[in-house]
C-alpha cells in the first residue's frame, strides 16, 4: 500500500494517541485527536447534497464531521475527514463556499463557520483528496491489524458511534 511519507506519519501520530487499554475504534481515535488538540470534534449524520459522503465544518470553537445519513461505509468517510484534519487540509473559506453552494448560504452559518470541506473522492483526485483517501485506507488497515480485542472497527455500529 503505497502511501506518502507524510500520510504514514500522520497515521502513526493518530494511532499513538489511541487509548492504551480497551478497544480502539475510529470514533475513539477521533475523540483522542480532539483531546490532544484541545478542541472539540463532533460527529453527526446529516442529509448532505446527493453524492456527498462527508463534510468537515470548521467553526471558531470546534470542528464538526458530518457523515451522509445512511452511508454504508461511514467509517471510511470518517477516516477520510479525519485525514483532512490531521493533514492540515483547511477547507475553503465558507464565504467563498457560500458563493458556490447556495444551500449553506445562511448568514448564521457564515458567522460561526470558518471553513468547510465537502466531498467524496473526486474522479481525478485533487491532491488533498487523494491524501485523505490514502490516510483513510492506511488507518483502517492498521486498525484492522490491531489485536482483535483492541480493534472494534467492525463491531461499532453507526448508532452507537454517533450517540
Ligand atoms: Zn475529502
Amino acid at each position: 500500500m503505497p502511501a506518502h511519507r507524510n500520510v504514514a506519519r500522520a497515521v502513526n501520530a493518530v494511532l499513538d494517541l489511541a487509548p492504551r487499554r480497551g478497544e480502539v475504534s475510529l470514533p475513539r481515535l477521533v475523540a483522542a485527536v480532539s483531546a490532544s488538540r484541545g478542541r472539540p470534534i463532533e460527529l453527526t449524520t446529516a442529509r448532505l447534497p446527493r453524492g456527498v459522503c462527508g463534510q468537515w465544518r470548521q467553526y471558531t470553537d470546534r470542528d464538526v464531521f458530518l457523515i451522509q445519513h445512511g452511508l454504508p461505509a461511514w467509517d471510511r468517510t470518517l477516516a477520510h475527514e479525519l485525514g483532512h484534519l490531521v493533514l492540515g487540509h483547511d477547507g475553503i473559506h465558507v464565504v467563498e463556499a457560500a458563493q458556490e453552494e447556495t444551500e449553506i448560504a445562511s448568514t448564521e452559518l457564515i458567522r460561526y463557520m470558518l471553513h468547510q470541506r465537502t466531498g467524496c473522492l473526486g474522479p481525478s483526485g485533487e491532491d488533498a483528496e487523494q491524501e485523505a483517501e490514502d490516510f483513510a485506507a492506511l488507518l483502517i488497515y492498521r486498525l484492522g491489524r490491531l489485536p482483535s480485542d483492541r480493534s472494534s472497527i467492525i463491531q461499532v455500529r453507526l448508532g452507537e458511534a454517533f450517540g
